[in-house]
């Protein structure tokens, strides 16, 4: 099936001299062609989505939120559509897929809040007489270039807010899960939204480098690696766009022996190996502290060996195949390099063999000990499956694994100490943080907030970062003369 683009109100077949397929992970089964659409096609985009800006913008916010109330409803009820397909494109399991849509679904309920969120602020009497407004306006066009890992949920972080503050949006997904967004969008056509509001390009750099050099384009957000992250950002910032741009990530989560182990294991094991480790908030370096050290790499080893590996739409699977055979080969070379470097494979999830599907892309959980600072795994974001564990005899030492890192996406402690609790949360160099928690990723009402070389820019995705993000500010200065009031 050739995957068309949604523009205009229009499903159309993208002009595109190339096209890629899309294989399920699990099978390697052909199941999609996605267009690398050409320059045309994304500014044929662009134009649909500045046509409709004027009059989208002055459509009343409580109307503009109409269409997502419906969609919120849709999403509601498809959402074992969403996590099969997810599932079909990306490899993780149907329960990920559907715990995905559930964050895409929340940020539509709180994009729904936009006529309280928008608001500006005003002051009479700035001076005698005179009165100051801060009013919020849409940009005009915007738009969003999404990784892989997150097809449904990533998407929605920007969509929502997006066109609830008044701006068209122009979104391109990644070109190797194109099939979620085509589900999204088919819904999104059932809502009510006027033509060109949103439309949906597929493809890969050439549609990112039409978004971020079209004059038109006013603000890009995007998802993906740290160094195609850091391009976008210099580029859009070359031509005069704002942008955010969440990149790469290696989390850290600290172990002290006073944690409450059983419970740390299971966390830890789900936040490293869930998703087959392909998420930006996953840990991939446990640091142990003292006695820790041995209680814990027993129990995550148990519990890593004991994870059900395989096509995430049967039941009891704990963890699907991960994207591409080029992303295995590059897992196990990794595994390869550290070993060679000093570290000691606890278990090896290389060579994995899952019967029924032997031509998936599979990597078992895989735990690496001792990884020596100076091996290239400490600061190579491997998205797979593979835990790193490092110790540390005091949690100062710990810390300094963490303030050496290039990246701050996520850091984790496990502890029963409220005082080494509240240190870590105010030292950790990380934009989100978890305390007893795994995976640390914030409602759709708090920013999801990477720090260093895991995002560039100023305002995050979701929430009221969004809302500022997507808005500019204006602010009215305003006086009139008493004298002319009095003529009524
Ligand atoms: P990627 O960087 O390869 O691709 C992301 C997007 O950029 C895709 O839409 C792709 O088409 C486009 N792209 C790729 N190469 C490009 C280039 N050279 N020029 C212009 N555009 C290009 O990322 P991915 O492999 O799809 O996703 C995995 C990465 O995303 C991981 O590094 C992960 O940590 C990161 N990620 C980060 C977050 C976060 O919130 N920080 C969330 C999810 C994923």
């Amino acid at each position: 099936m050739k995957v068309p683009n949604y523009v205009n109100g229009e499903w159309r077949e993208a002009t595109a001299s190339e096209w890629l397929d899309v294989a399920n992970p699990a099978t390697a089964e052909v199941i999609a062609q996605t267009p690398l659409s050409d320059v045309a096609e994304a500014m044929r985009a662009i134009a649909a989505a500045e046509a409709a800006f004027p009059e989208w913008r002055r459509t009343p916010a409580e109307d503009r939120i109409q269409p997502l109330f419906k969609l919120k409803q849709l999403l509601e009820h498809h959402i074992d559509d969403f996590a099969r397909t997810i599932t079909q494109e990306n490899g993780k399991t149907f329960a990920e897929g559907k715990g995905e849509m559930r964050r895409a679904i929340e940020n539509v309920e709180v994009a729904c809040g936009i006529p309280m969120m928008m608001q500006g602020y005003n002051l009479e009497d700035v001076a005698r007489g005179i009165d100051e407004i801060m009013i919020r306006q849409p940009l005009g066009v915007v738009a969003a270039i999404t990784p892989f890992n997150f097809p449904g949920m990533i998407p929605f972080w920007f969509l929502p807010y997006a066109i609830a503050c008044g701006n068209t949006l122009v979104i391109k997904p990644s070109e190797r899960v194109p099939l979620t967004m085509k589900l999204a969008f088919e819904l999104l056509e059932k809502t009510g939204l006027p033509k060109g509001v949103v439309n949906l390009v597929n493809g890969g750099k050439t549609v990112v480098n039409t978004l971020l050099d079209d004059p038109r384009v006013r603000a890009i957000s995007f998802v993906g690696s740290t160094p195609v992250a850091r391009y976008v950002y210099a580029r859009a910032g070359a031509n005069g766009k704002r942008a955010q741009c969440q990149g790469g990530a290696k989390n850290h989560v600290i172990v002290l022996p006073d944690a409450d182990m059983p419970m740390a294991t299971q966390i830890i094991s789900d936040s490293a190996f869930g998703c087959a480790g392909q998420r930006c908030l996953a840990v991939s370096v446990a640091v142990t502290v003292g006695e820790a050290q041995q209680t814990f790499r027993d129990s995550i080893t148990d519990a890593a060996a004991n994870l059900r590996v395989g096509n995430g739409l049967e039941e009891g699977v704990q963890m699907g195949p991960v994207i591409s055979h080029q992303s295995k080969d590059r897992i196990e070379n990794l595994i390869g390099l550290g070993q060679k470097q000093g570290a000691r494979v606890v278990i090896d999830g290389r060579n994995a063999s899952v019967s029924q599907y032997e031509r998936g892309n599979f990597v078992r959980p895989t735990i690496l000990d001792n990884v020596p600072s100076s091996s290239e795994l400490v600061d190579t974001e491997i998205f797979g499956p593979v835990l790193s564990l490092v110790h540390a005899n005091d949690l100062d030492e710990a810390m300094d694994f963490l303030h050496r890192s290039a990246f701050g996406n996520q850091a984790s402690l496990f502890t029963s100490s409220g005082s080494a609790a509240r240190r870590f949360r105010y030292d950790a160099p990380a934009g989100n943080i978890g305390i007893n928690i795994g995976v640390a990723a914030p409602m759709a009402y708090f920013p999801f907030s990477g720090w260093k070389d895991s995002f560039f820019g100023i305002m995050h995705g979701q929430g009221r970062d969004a809302v500022e993000f997507y808005t500019e500010k204006k602010v009215v200065v305003e006086r009139w003369s008493r004298e002319h009031s009095r003529k009524f």
